[in-house]
């Protein structure tokens, strides 16, 4: 199942990203069009969901819209994939950094973004967004509490990130628009391994960075697992599980978004989403 957003409703949506099937008429008005209020049903809809057929909808032209709006909870792993640790001067760490993106960050899977300073950087990303309430679970059971992955872009300022000592993560990393994602939510059951997904990104067609899931240090179902042994996690949390190598700032020289730039980022059998970065009178 592939779950979006047209014009702030839920819709269900073909593999080709063109058909949609409205949620709330579909089930005349058992689920949506809040998407948020789906993730709060998760199994009752994900059952309804399972003998819907977007094949059978309507051609849309209107742009995908964030598909995970007003999570309770937003959690980010730093140096999940140990060469991005090895190119950031930082040990493997025994558990990543965990921090957060403040939620007027989020934003959908195409805009333009406003450059805060000379050092903006890209990071792409899986987020695994929660569907099943999740308290001291087991990694076995991890995956059992997420409805679904999608793209995310975890933009980041690194002078504000690391002018400051301690570094600020969470700020650095909260600017409007830095936390885009989508295009969709697509279930677990849609991959061939949902444990090793190809993600990547390109700066105006130059390829940036190329990874594998597989490679991160933590896994989906283990971030889970050790998150909600301190913190429950609730029904559309995400989690910004990491960045493979390639970012700006690990690379010799040093690059970082200017004026113009495209940011095109992927993940295999999801899709895309592509930013475009401006500067502004501050910053030009
Ligand atoms: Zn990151």
């Amino acid at each position: 199942m592939r779950l979006g957003v047209l014009e702030k409703r839920a819709v269900l949506v073909d593999s080709g990203h063109r058909l949609a099937i409205d949620v709330a008429e579909a089930s005349d008005g058992r689920f949506g069009p809040s998407i948020t209020a789906i993730y709060n049903v998760w199994d009752d809809f994900a059952a309804w969901a399972h003998d819907i057929d977007p094949a059978n909808g309507s051609v849309f032209d209107a742009t995908l819209e964030n598909p995970i709006p007003e999570p309770a909870q937003v959690f980010a792993i730093g140096l999940n994939y140990a060469e991005h640790a090895a190119e950031s001067k930082y040990d493997v760490p025994d558990f990543p950094p965990v921090f957060t993106k403040y939620r007027t960050s989020l934003a959908g899977p195409v805009g333009v973004v406003e450059l805060t300073g000379p050092k903006i950087d890209w990071e792409v990303e899986l987020v695994a967004v929660i569907g099943r309430a999740a308290h001291r679970v087991s990694e076995a059971d991890g995956w059992d509490h997420v409805a679904g992955l999608t793209i995310g872009q975890d933009i980041s300022d690194r002078e504000t990130q690391f002018n400051a000592h301690p570094p600020q993560f969470s700020l650095g990393k909260s600017y409007p628009g830095y936390a885009p994602m989508g295009p969709v939510v697509v279930t677990p059951d849609e991959f061939a391994d949902r444990d090793d997904l190809e993600l990547s990104c390109d700066v105006n067609g130059e390829q940036m960075q190329k990874g594998r899931t597989s490679e991160m240090i933590f896994s989906v179902p283990q971030l889970v697992s050790r998150l909600s042994h301190i913190t429950p996690l609730l029904p559309g949390d995400i989690i910004f599980t990491g960045t493979p190598s390639g970012v700006g700032m690990g690379r010799t020289p040093q690059r970082f978004l200017t004026d113009g730039d495209v940011l095109t980022s992927r993940i295999a059998d999801i899709g895309e989403i592509e930013q475009r970065f401006v500067a502004t009178a501050e910053t030009r």
